[in-house]
């Protein structure tokens, strides 16, 4: 079964809102392994949507349709369903007491207009909806080849659109044949295209399971999409794909889901009954912040200082503060500015580096290139990487 989704809104085509409700019933829509193989999105006129649902209702088994249920002139998605369908509009009358009681409950007169809301194409079925005042609908649109087209119109607002979803529509698909699960695995410290040279055919297309790269803030996530009969059978996929990825890429795998750097960190330091501070310039104290996000950093955290200009030597300065907050390591990063290179052309680098009390050292600089936000990323990710890594071999 396949699936497309029509957002229905002048407020979504015009640019004032995104369309979130799409991406939300994508997701619902693959747990289900149910294909999402089109997004629609048009404005708030009646012949255009009608031409969207009818093209919709031909390429797609299952066509979910959000907005346009409420009861303002500029609501149109009963029409449009019923114009598709080539039938009027009906009365349904246990929405329209639902619908009066709903105002009454709140100690007001229910406005003649939300009479429109109780309507419903003949043929088609209410979808209640107890926390707002617009029913949804639920429509078969037979079709010359095959199966009738499911078709269902919940409302635009996305809290009142995921307990219709959840509670009425989801129920009525019929059971999806195949399950989606997915997983992320974190890497550090190579490129997008070294990655995927080093994983060779384990990202090409139509590897089972399916494993793709995505590159942010410089730090690289393999994300692994498997599908089968049953979750089992996923999470199997998942673990032998998730093992070749460690195989292959060693000790540029540090974390797997949301885990960043700091994360992995922070639980290193804290299993080793060990502290830490940090001492940054010209990254607008970017590890202190992140570091801060970690829970239970505090139990290996000592603090971080932030210098508006980077020391003549970091590194000595770094182990100052080191001795001074008496912490068993230092991490420190920041930005050398303007230099002249080989040709003469100024150019930035970031200084980075730690410190152990036990008189270990590492440090280095890199090249600024690219876009700065990232470079300054770079640069605070490969410090923690580099203590990450020390950290986790033998001594
Ligand atoms: P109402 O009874 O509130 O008029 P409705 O079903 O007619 O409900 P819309 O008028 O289309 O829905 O949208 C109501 C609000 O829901 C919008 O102002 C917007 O904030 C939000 N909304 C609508 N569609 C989307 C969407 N696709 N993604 C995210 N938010 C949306
Ligand atoms: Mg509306």
């Amino acid at each position: 079964m396949n699936a497309e989704i029509v957002a229905i809104g002048t407020e979504l085509t015009s640019g004032a809102k995104l369309d979130t409700n799409s991406q939300w019933l994508s997701l619902q829509l693959a747990e289900l392994g149910i294909l999402v193989l089109y997004h629609t999105t048009v404005a708030d006129e009646l012949d255009r949507n009608i031409d969207v649902l009818r093209i919709a209702s031909e390429r797609a088994d299952l066509v979910l349709i959000t907005g346009g249920l409420g009861p303002t002139q500029d609501d149109l998605t009963r029409e449009a369903m019923a114009g598709v369908a080539g039938v009027e509009l009906e009365l349904h009358q246990p929405s329209l007491d639902q619908i009066e009681q709903f105002f009454k409950g709140r100690g007001r007169e229910m406005p003649a207009r939300n009479r429109v809301q109780a309507m419903v194409p003949a043929g088609a079925e209410p979808l209640l909806n107890p926390v707002g005042t617009a029913p949804g609908v639920w429509m078969e649109l037979p079709r010359t080849s095959g199966e009738p087209c499911r078709m269902a119109a919940m409302p635009g607002v996305p809290t009142e659109m995921h307990k219709m979803f959840r509670e009425q529509v989801r129920p009525r698909l019929p059971g999806g044949r195949q399950v989606i699960r997915r997983a992320r695995i974190n890497c550090f410290g190579l490129g997008e295209s070294a990655t995927e040279e080093l994983l060779g055919d384990l990202t090409s297309r139509g590897h089972d399971p399916d494993v793709g790269i995505t590159a942010h803030d410089a730090t690289i996530t393999l994300r692994i999409n498997a599908t089968g009969a049953n979750e089992d059978e996923c999470l199997a996929k998942i673990s032998s794909a998730s093992q070749d990825i460690r195989n292959r890429l060693g000790d540029y795998v540090f974390g797997v889901e949301d885990e960043q750097l700091e994360h992995v960190l922070v639980r290193q330091l804290i299993q080793m009954g060990k502290s830490f501070v940090t001492l940054e310039s010209g990254t607008c104290g970017l590890l202190a912040e992140w570091i801060s996000h970690v829970d239970d950093a505090a139990a290996c955290y000592r603090g971080g200082m932030v210098r508006p200009v980077l020391p003549q030597s970091p590194m000595q300065d770094a182990r100052q503060l080191q001795a001074l907050m008496l912490a068993d390591f230092v991490i420190y990063v920041g930005e050398e500015k303007l230099e002249s290179d080989a040709t003469g052309r100024l150019v930035s680098k970031m200084e980075i580096g730690w410190a152990a009390a036990d008189g270990r050292t590492w440090s280095s600089q890199l090249p600024w290139s690219g876009n700065p936000a990232i470079a300054k990323s770079r640069a605070a990710k490969t410090a923690l990487n580099e203590l990450r890594r020390a950290l986790s071999q033998p001594r």
